[in-house]
């Protein structure tokens, strides 16, 4: 289905967790593909429950919700899982590498579930840490590089499979700013290559380096900044 020009449609989405919380109200929201779209809303404000929603680890109370072309209330949690695996890849603010591992089998890891073979999975794990900038740190252990390079090393474990989708949930909340903005860099020219890609992020000034920035209020999505949000 990679030729539906949207990988993301949300119709009329809302969410409630249980014991009350309506942290999505009737959010519309359309992703072409290829974008590189920020998502920006302050702590609280409903951000990481869309990320859940839209990366297929969550399902809406109501709305309609397709992902890559697949609606996903017509999926079995298996096949979800299938999608999931195959077609998005994950960043978060923790890095979430395993520890004493070193980075080329942290990131040949992202593909066990895609049915690659041990030697494909290292040569695409190569490939992919080229990619963001760390060939030279194949063998080293997360706990041997900087922040960074940590988050790089993420990226490249989320893009190995060629995802259709790369959702980054503050990827850069515990960098400082020239790391940050290394990581930025990465997804930049993520995009650039094609690979659509949402991030996620409470900061103006990261959202401010997006091409499209669509702004998280109390669980509604609008396009413009709401009222006293800060410039
Ligand atoms: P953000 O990522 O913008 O900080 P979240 O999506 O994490 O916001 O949270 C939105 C709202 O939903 C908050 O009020 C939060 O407390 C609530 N919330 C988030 N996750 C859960 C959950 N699993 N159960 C109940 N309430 C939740
Ligand atoms: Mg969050």
């Amino acid at each position: 289905m990679t030729d539906r020009p949207n990988v993301v449609e949300l119709r009329g989405v809302s969410k409630r967790y249980p014991g009350g919380v309506t942290a999505l109200r009737e959010v519309d929201l359309a992703v072409g593909r290829g974008e590189l779209l920020g998502i920006v809303g302050r702590s609280g404000s409903g951000k990481s429950t869309l990320l859940n929603i839209i990366g297929t680890l969550d399902r809406p109370t109501e709305g309609t919700v397709v992902i890559d072309g697949h609606d996903i209330a017509t999926l079995s949690d298996r096949r979800l899982s299938a999608l999931r695996a195959r077609r998005i890849g994950f960043v978060f603010q923790q890095f979430h590498l395993a520890p004493g591992i070193p980075v080329l089998d942290n990131v040949a890891d992202g593909l066990l579930y895609a049915g690659v073979p041990m030697r494909g999975r290292r040569a695409a794990a190569e490939a992919a840490l080229v990619r963001v900038g760390l060939g030279h740190r194949l063998t080293h252990r997360p706990h041997e590089l900087s922040g960074g390079e940590r988050q790089r090393v993420a990226i490249a474990r989320a893009v190995v499979g060629d995802p259709a989708l790369l959702l980054a949930d503050e990827p850069t909340g515990n960098l400082d700013s020239a790391s940050g903005a290394a990581v930025l860099g990465v997804l930049d020219e993520l995009h650039r290559a094609g690979t659509t890609v949402l991030v996620i992020t409470h900061d103006l000034e990261t959202a401010a380096r997006l091409p499209r920035q669509v702004h998280v209020h109390d669980g509604r999505v609008t396009a413009a900044r709401p009222e006293g949000f800060p410039a």
